[in-house]
């Protein structure tokens, strides 16, 4: 007989011993069950891991018959073990027999024992494997072993994680941690990117798990518990607080759930048990996690992320690495995965070793997303799950065109996505080849297409893609990604970088952008309930006109003497573009009293995206050099359906008769008065939508840089004379759901465009 050894401490400081030894693992495996079977006064202690191919075997047991080791196996779901493991949640029965779910297994030899304990052993809220324990007497274990149960269950899946108990199955089965997984999220960016993960906030792994010295441990987390909140009260009170995203509800429940006692003290119980501070943060996270993958109310969902965000801050704290960032060096097939980021810690990857992107949120207008476009990052979004299912360092297919992301992928995938690329490297070729080709539809018209900027790095796309100029220069994205509110001579050395690269072709520069989902980490303005709709771009040129003038200096004096446009964003009413232009007039005399050499032409010109302007169109047309159509922001006001919200942005289709409509209208009104009208959103770039703008009379178009050769492909294959008419007719038929997307899609097919 066996002394039982006392409390789960002793247990963990034996694990560490064994762990320690130089033995197999099979060995080593062996002597846990028997140590944990000896410490828990318990007649049986088994260890069912789970394989790639959703099998649970047993890979150890004390107490069981030996033959059954690496013999007898369950499905996910199947018996009291598949149930905990189905579940992720544990079990704990003083008669397993009289379970539903108990299944009986003559090879085992089980059915003298009677009470049983089962845990999940859990690794980022997934289930590993299970670890039980049985008696033959009808007992119910104490809480205190349950505890103690899944503590050592968090040593076992470090074993899995580690790669430790990777061949020793009979069958060669790999383990369930290597499987390969796909999930289908959302296409933002085009193109497919193979590749490593690395995750945006790098899961700290935790590998010091068994405490020497409880009290100090403890200490520890009361400690980093008192630096997080002290953190979160900081970031509350700095008022930047959307800034990386973090909106002020999520930093509000960061505040409420650091001072949540229950989650404290289901630490501080896991330190009594024997683990180390970290090592406790990491427990309850588990659960946590657990409870995230089971989750399905969406409130309820976003809480436990909210949890597990702040758990891993704690662990960043606890291990020192405040900052977050973990120094760790970027492969050079970096596939960064993320819950979201800003558009700014997009940018601080290095570009070039960057080949693709996953979020778990984001949508295909956010700017994040924008800037992975002028890019050329393949980015999926939506991908739920992601960053939990993803380990630094696993294989990964990002596959921006279809939404899919590979973990892991067998060989069979790779080789697919091998030819894929293969394929489009082809495509890319051809749309290469269109480069030079001037943009006319097959019936002689010819249409201007140009790119979208806003980054030193965009600008080799101008020359690359052979677009005409650029559409769309997005000002702010300097100022977002700047630390500090740039200076006139950092602002007019971008815009004389731009205007030299564009090397004479015309550039349109939009003045800041500030506000909505555009925020300035260094400009502290108040918060708003509805930022979208708040003081931003021109409402705050106009209110704090030394941002506006200064930056419209910096354009004049990177002018040089060339022609220089200027484009006013979020106009809404006539009015603030007859002031804007006032503003403008004032700096150019200003300029041209000290002599400065003034622009050989200068064109003031409006975004139409903000409704009310489709009511004041010709008065807008007699105060405008040209219109320009954001479309991004015109349809989310148009339908009240915010483009960063994934619940909504896609809820309703640009190619409806409503928006094509007003966009009809934009481009009668610019026909009309005898001014340009270009459209610069995204849809711009897609070629069926471009295909459906030419139908209603637009004529310039400005879009991603790698858009210009889908579109340009398109309105080489388009007879504009036989699409005329289609999309006018399609506009009065009654609303049929994607009639005119479908509609516009059997003209394609039947005129052989390639949409
Ligand atoms: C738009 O709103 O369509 C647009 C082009 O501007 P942004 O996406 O920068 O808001
Ligand atoms: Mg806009």
């Amino acid at each position: 007989m066996r002394a039982p050894l006392a409390g789960p401490r002793v247990l963990l400081r034996r694990l560490r011993e064994i762990m320690a030894e130089p033995i197999s693992a099979q060995v080593r495996l062996d002597k846990i069950v028997v140590q944990i079977a000896a410490n828990m006064v318990a007649e049986v202690c088994s260890a069912y891991i789970l394989r790639s191919d959703g099998i649970l075997e047993l890979y150890a047991s004390e107490g069981l018959k030996r033959e059954a080791v690496h013999n007898v196996t369950l499905k996910v779901g199947q018996g009291l073990v598949g149930l905990i493991a189905a579940d992720a949640q544990a079990l704990n029965l003083p008669d397993a027999q009289a379970h539903p779910a108990f299944a009986y297994l003559p090879e085992t030899g089980e059915e003298i024992y009677h009470s049983f304990l089962g845990v999940p052993i859990l690794r980022a809220g997934r289930a590993l494997g299970v670890l039980v324990v049985q008696n033959r007497a009808h007992r119910t274990y104490t809480d205190e072993e349950l505890e103690a149960l899944q503590t050592i269950a968090m040593v076992l899946a470090e074993m899995i994680a580690a790669g430790d108990l990777e061949g020793l199955s009979r069958t060669g089965a790999v383990l369930d941690i290597s499987r390969p997984l796909t999930i289908t999220g959302k296409g933002f960016c085009d193109g497919v990117g193979i590749g490593r993960v690395v995750l945006h906030e790098p899961r700290v792994v935790v590998t010091n798990l068994i405490a020497d010295d409880i009290a100090s441990e403890r200490d520890r987390l009361n400690d980093a518990l008192t630096s997080l909140r002290l953190s979160v009260d900081d970031m509350l009170a700095r008022g930047d607080v959307a800034r990386d995203g973090e909106h002020r509800e999520v930093l509000e429940a960061y505040r409420m759930f650091a001072h949540d006692r229950g989650w404290v003290r289901r630490m501080e119980e896991a330190i009594v048990t024997g683990l180390t501070a970290e090592a406790a943060v990491e427990r309850v996270q588990n659960d946590t996690r657990a409870r995230l993958q089971r989750q399905t109310d969406p409130y309820l969902y976003e809480r436990l992320h909210d949890f597990d965000d702040l758990a891993n801050r704690l662990l960043r704290v606890l291990m020192g690495r405040v900052d977050g960032k973990l120094g760790m060096d970027l492969p050079g097939d970096a596939i960064i995965v993320a819950r979201n980021m800003g558009a700014a810690e997009l940018l601080d990857y290095d570009r070039t070793r960057v080949r693709g992107l996953v979020l778990e949120d984001g949508t295909p207008t956010s700017h994040v997303t924008i800037v992975a476009r002028a890019l050329g990052i393949p980015t999926v979004g939506r991908a739920d799950n992601v960053v939990s299912l993803a380990e630094n360092a696993d294989a990964i297919i990002v596959d921006g065109e279809t939404g899919q992301v590979h973990l892991r992928p067998g060989a069979d995938v790779v080789f697919a996505y091998n030819e894929k690329i293969q394929f489009r490297a082809e495509r890319q070729q051809r749309y290469r080849l269109l480069r030079d080709k001037p943009a006319v539809t097959r019936d002689g018209v010819s249409v201007g297409l140009s790119v979208n900027a806003g980054l030193l790095v965009d600008l080799p796309h101008l020359a690359e893609s052979g677009a005409d100029g650029i559409g769309l220069f997005r000002t702010e994205l300097q100022f977002m990604i700047a630390s500090k509110l740039p200076r006139i001579s950092e602002q007019a050395a971008l815009y004389r970088s731009v205007l030299e690269s564009a090397a004479g072709r015309p550039v349109t520069f939009r003045t800041l952008d500030i506000g909505g989902d555009k925020v300035l980490p260094y400009l502290r303005v108040e918060h708003e309930e509805n930022p979208a709709l708040g003081w931003r771009a021109i409402r705050f040129g106009l209110d704090r006109p030394g941002l506006f003038r200064t930056q419209i200096r910096a354009l004049l004096l990177a002018s040089g003497g060339q022609e220089l446009r200027i484009m006013i964003p979020m106009v809404t009413d006539v009015a603030e573009m007859v002031e804007a232009r006032k503003l403008i007039d004032r700096e150019l005399s200003h300029f041209d009293k000290h002599g400065h050499v003034k622009p050989s032409r200068l064109l003031v010109g409006a975004m139409v995206e903000v409704p009310s302007l489709l009511w004041q169109l010709d008065a807008l047309m007699q105060v405008a050099d040209f219109v320009s159509v954001g479309t991004n922001d015109l349809f989310q006001f148009m339908t009240a359906t915010d483009r960063g919200n994934l619940r909504v942005a896609n809820r309703f289709d640009p190619l409806s008769a409503p928006f094509l409509s007003a966009l009809r209208s934009v481009a009668e009104a610019g026909r009309r008065a005898g001014v340009p009208v270009t459209l610069c959103g995204e849809i711009a770039g897609q070629p069926i939508a471009a295909m459906a703008l030419l139908g209603l009379g637009y004529r310039s178009l400005s879009m991603a840089p790698a858009s210009i050769g889908p579109v340009k492909a398109m309105l080489l294959g388009l007879d504009l004379g036989r699409l005329d008419g289609l999309v006018n007719r399609l506009l009065a038929a009654p609303g049929v759901p994607d009639g005119i997307r479908a509609g516009l899609r059997s003209f394609a097919e039947a005129e052989d465009v390639p949409v």
